[in-house]
């Protein structure tokens, strides 16, 4: 049996470069609270995002959190419900209504044609999600976020590196989350940081970050803990000095994925927009469910060992702990990407003689599919 090859595999520093990185920790006997390996990386992590402001956090998902805190947004958030269960839970656990807008079926981001429907009085900000490192219609969002006095705050976790026009990514919108836990492509073991664009915001999100903390003897408000600690921020330098040639196997997976998978019939690959430097995050595939099921697709890879994922399914507006409040009806597109979507395994590491072979069962399953079945009998 051929060894069990996961969806992704976090990137590693070798381990002398790990060690060498935390001996300075036991020197200063400084773990946590903005130490020095924490605003070391805040600072790098300006430049190689290329945004002015960085602030880090113990993982994305608070992070996330707040930032909804600082901005003190109320009542509505329109966002779309094909991403991680973080980007609604934030919204959810923050005491707002998450109003779910479709996504486009081209890059599974926020569709912005009719966003400006859902914007009532009660809408207080729009948190779209660069779904696989997509970016969105970000001129778009914009400009009906100015029209509307919308605060945008960017669910960026899958889009870390990537520019539009050289132009970092986190320099859309208000602010930005990224997540830097172990399964993305740059990652702090757990970790995120948020990125944003005023200035005057910094003090509520260190208070949001730090218990509210704003001196030795104020504490302004209940203020949570969201802090990155050294042993955190230490991953990540030895991460970042990686990250270039991390990204750029990426690349060589994905585009042996494209050259293997590009003539095959009922399969929609990814593709990277003109103007965009992508991370090569994800490798989604799109089946045209008149000729195979993406379940079929799933089973037949892990019959083999091959786990693929179904990211993501389900949506958000349709997980359990929120089937009584909220509903797919509303958000079709997200409804039947969901059905047929599939990320096939793609991380540094993963050798190309693999990706061959994932190609090759999904090609004899294709093939088989397409010659010895009818359409109608690929539904029952
Ligand atoms: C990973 C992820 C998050 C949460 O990040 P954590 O660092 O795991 O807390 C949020 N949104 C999306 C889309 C993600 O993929």
């Amino acid at each position: 049996m051929n060894k069990t090859i996961q969806v992704t595999r976090p990137s590693m520093p070798v381990f002398d470069e790990y060690l060498n990185e935390i001996k300075d920790i036991w020197d200063s006997g400084w773990l946590t609270n903005a130490g020095v390996k924490h605003n070391r990386l805040e600072e790098k992590l300006q430049q190689y995002l290329k945004t002015p402001n960085v602030s880090l956090f113990s993982n994305g998902h608070l992070a996330l959190e707040c930032a909804i805190e600082a901005f003190q947004l109320t009542g509505e958030v329109i966002t779309t419900p094909f991403t991680f269960a973080s980007t609604t839970h934030a919204i959810v656990r923050k005491g707002l209504t998450p109003i779910f807008a479709d996504i486009n079926l081209e890059d599974y981001t926020i569709q912005t044609d009719n966003l400006e429907r859902l914007i009532t009085d009660k809408t207080s900000a729009i948190i779209p999600v660069h779904v696989y490192g997509n970016v969105c219609n970000v001129n778009e969002i914009e400009r009906i976020a100015k029209k509307y006095n919308l605060k945008v705050i960017y669910d960026a976790a899958h889009a870390f590196g990537v520019t539009v026009d050289g132009r970092g990514v986190a320099n859309f919108g208000d602010a930005s989350m990224f997540s830097f836990h172990a399964t993305k492509v740059f990652h702090t073991i757990e970790g995120g940081a948020l990125t944003y664009k005023d200035r005057s915001i910094e003090n509520r999100i260190n208070m949001a970050k730090n218990f509210g903390i704003t001196g030795p003897e104020s504490i302004e408000y209940a203020g949570g803990n969201a802090k990155m600690n050294e042993f955190q921020a230490a991953m990540g330098l030895c991460n970042l000095r990686h990250i270039d040639q991390e990204i750029e196997k990426r690349k060589e997976v994905h585009e042996r994925y494209i050259e293997n998978l590009s003539e095959l019939e009922g399969i929609r690959l990814p593709f990277v927009k003109k103007g965009i430097v992508s991370n090569y995050a994800y490798f989604p595939v799109l089946f045209d469910s008149n000729k195979v099921s993406r379940d079929q697709i799933h089973d037949e890879l892990k019959k083999h060992n091959i786990y693929s994922r179904k990211y993501f399914y389900p949506l958000t507006n349709n997980i359990n702990c929120y089937k009584s409040k909220f509903s797919p009806n509303h958000t079709p597109v997200a409804q039947q990407i969901s059905e047929r979507i599939l990320t096939l395994p793609i991380y540094a590491g993963i050798q190309l003689e693999t990706v061959e072979r994932i190609c090759n069962i999904i090609k004899n399953q294709l093939n088989s599919l397409n010659s010895t079945v009818s359409i109608g009998d690929v539904y029952l």
